[in-house]
């Protein structure tokens, strides 16, 4: 059986003048504004996760041809860029936060990521996006939560709840893995923490059957050519989940824990599948 295909975009950072380590990760505001365009124009009804999330879990049957919109991180561009350009279009989007990368002057003692140096939102900001967005989880440092160890992986993924409840003073159910990684123990890990869903990348269309712990992702970079969002936005050129994990993402993970070290931040996001 064959489902409709739903996109959920993965942005990080859409800037013109991003660092170069994001740089590859990074849409220009032009694109950013034309992508949205296309969304609109090829009739895609961008919804908000809840609903997608809500349809996962048996409630009401989503629009035809729905789309959803995350970001990733948490990069000041959010604010200055990028919420007036969803707020001009009426479009609701979840935003996931790396709490220890979050600047300003209420944050945390135990403030640091694994992020390098970039412009990212301060908890104020936060809190003002707060009433126009969906604030999500991203855990606390940005780590690769299936090399950790079990204890480490539970304080990243439970912190980070509890320190944006805190913040904003309501629940917040939604988190994203760094890097999209995740397996068996660390969606449990997520589960019991009480987040109600969670999105990986996977570079494939969601749909309803998909499973509502790995939501499956497609990431819009600096190297998507037009042709290729068009596609998407179409429904086409991407498996539609639910799809098994392929052996490179398997492999990937076995090289991956070998080299528990591994810094890069966001190097590690090699495999398409
Ligand atoms: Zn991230």
């Amino acid at each position: 059986m064959t489902y409709q295909p739903v996109p959920v975009f993965v942005y990080h950072s859409v800037s013109a003048d991003p660092p170069s380590w994001i740089a590859p990760f990074t849409v220009s505001p032009r694109v950013f504004a034309e992508q949205l365009g296309l969304i609109e124009d090829r009739g895609l009804i961008v919804v908000p996760l809840r609903r997608l999330v809500d349809a996962l879990r048996g409630g009401p049957p989503l629009p035809a041809r729905s789309a959803v919109l995350t970001f990733d991180d948490g990069f000041a561009d959010f604010h200055a860029t990028v919420a007036p350009l969803l707020a001009a279009r009426g479009l609701p989007a979840t935003l996931y936060v790396t709490t220890g990368a979050l600047g300003g002057a209420s944050r945390s003692p135990e403030h640091g990521s694994l992020l390098p140096p970039a412009p990212m939102l301060t908890w104020r900001q936060v809190r003002e996006l707060d009433a126009c967005v969906e604030i999500g989880g991203h855990t606390r440092t940005h780590p690769q939560l299936d090399a950790l160890p079990r204890r480490a992986a539970r304080e990243e993924i439970e912190g980070c709840k509890a320190r944006l409840e805190d913040a904003l003073g309501h629940p917040v159910d939604a988190f994203a893995y760094p890097h999209g990684y995740s397996d068996r123990v660390v969606r449990h890990l997520v589960e019991e923490a009480g987040w109600t869903s969670a999105t990986a990348v996977r570079y494939g269309f969601s749909s309803v059957a998909d499973e509502v712990l790995r939501i499956a992702r497609l990431m819009v970079r600096a190297d998507t050519s037009r042709g290729r969002f068009l596609a998407w936005a179409q429904g086409t050129g991407a498996p539609v989940a639910p799809f098994p994990e392929g052996a490179r993402t398997r492999a990937w993970r076995g090289y991956r824990r070998l080299r528990a070290g591994l810094d890069h931040p966001y190097a590690a996001l090699t495999p398409s599948r």
